[in-house]
């Protein structure tokens, strides 16, 4: 390709709505066979929202909301600003010391508080079970019910036990299943990443048409899997938008970022998709295989 081709498609890929880093970029474009979408924030909005609230038995959905707002507030997940905020709509929170937050699993503390003054956790059941707190079956049950129906369950426990789940949900994203029809239509493997359960990470891909899944995965550890799937002879393309996708974008063959997404990302990628819309994935690859069609 001759530099004055690759510049006339970089300018047209800012109409798009793709910024691209160089015309380079579009060289690697070309041969991308599997593109590798994270679910939240790239798939779905992102936005998260507190739709239930499930006490253990003989526990109070007051309280469990109350003392996992309050570690949550330390958090900026998207998981932890939904749960915080409806915390602090029903009345002040506690305070904590002690906060940790665990990547990719949840966060804990200790809260100041007149009930209990001990560790709160929220976030996945092992976080729970690791720490040595009790997940009863009625909180695996409605864990489960809830995934199923593509929301994210957050146990919330303290003393020992597991005292209540938190459902939160996202929507997807209206445009996402039109965005991996092109995909497909351009002969492209789409492949659903995140770090979020099996049973949510495949209602979504139903949801979308993805048939692949690839779930449970921690922050740290999804540049492994693209690593892995170039292992495989695969040419990948990654689209994310969280601090935790950096890695991976920058792995990728082609790293693409939301524009809505976070600096991190946008640092990493090749691509940046300015309106984050998934849709113009599809339209970054098929501009740099005509724009490098034209000048063999
Ligand atoms: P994704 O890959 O979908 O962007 P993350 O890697 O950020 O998801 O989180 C994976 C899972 O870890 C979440 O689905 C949730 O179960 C748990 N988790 C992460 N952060 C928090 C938090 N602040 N509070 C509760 N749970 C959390
Ligand atoms: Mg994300």
């Amino acid at each position: 390709a001759t530099p004055m081709a690759l510049l006339v498609g970089t300018g047209r890929g800012a109409q798009l709505g793709i910024l691209i880093k160089g015309p380079e970029v579009l060289e690697s474009t070309r041969r991308v066979d599997t593109v590798v979408l994270d679910k939240t924030g790239t798939v779905t909005t992102g936005t998260m929202t507190l739709e239930d609230v499930v006490p253990a038995d003989g526990e109070d959905a007051g309280r469990v909301l109350r003392l996992a707002g309050s570690v949550e507030d330390a958090s900026e997940h998207p998981i932890a600003r939904a749960i915080t905020s409806a915390a602090a709509e029903q009345g002040p929170l506690a305070e904590v010391t002690d906060f940790e937050n665990v990547p990719g699993r949840g966060v804990r503390g200790v809260v100041r508080d007149a009930d209990i003054g001990g560790e709160v956790f929220a976030g996945r059941a092992s976080l729970l079970t690791e720490n040595g707190l009790r997940v009863g079956d009625d909180v695996m049950a409605v864990m489960t019910r809830a995934q199923e129906r593509g929301a994210t369950a957050i146990v919330v426990g303290w003393d020992g036990a597991a005292r209540g789940v938190l459902v939160v949900a996202d929507a997807v994203k209206p445009t996402s299943a039109e965005a991996i029809r092109h995909l497909r239509d351009l002969g492209l493997r789409p492949v659903l990443l995140t770090g979020d359960h099996e049973v949510v990470a495949r209602t979504v891909a139903d949801q979308v048409g993805i048939d692949e899944v690839i779930a449970g995965v921690l922050p740290e550890d999804k540049v492994d899997v693209v690593r892995r799937l170039q292992d495989e002879g695969r040419v990948v393309a990654m689209v994310g938008d969280g601090v935790n996708d950096a890695a991976a974008l920058a792995q990728a063959d082609l790293g693409l970022a939301m524009g809505t997404g976070t600096d991190a990302a946008i640092e990493a990628a090749d691509l940046t998709l300015v309106r984050g819309d998934l849709r113009v994935t599809a339209d970054a690859i098929r501009l740099s295989r005509r724009t490098l069609g034209t000048i063999k």
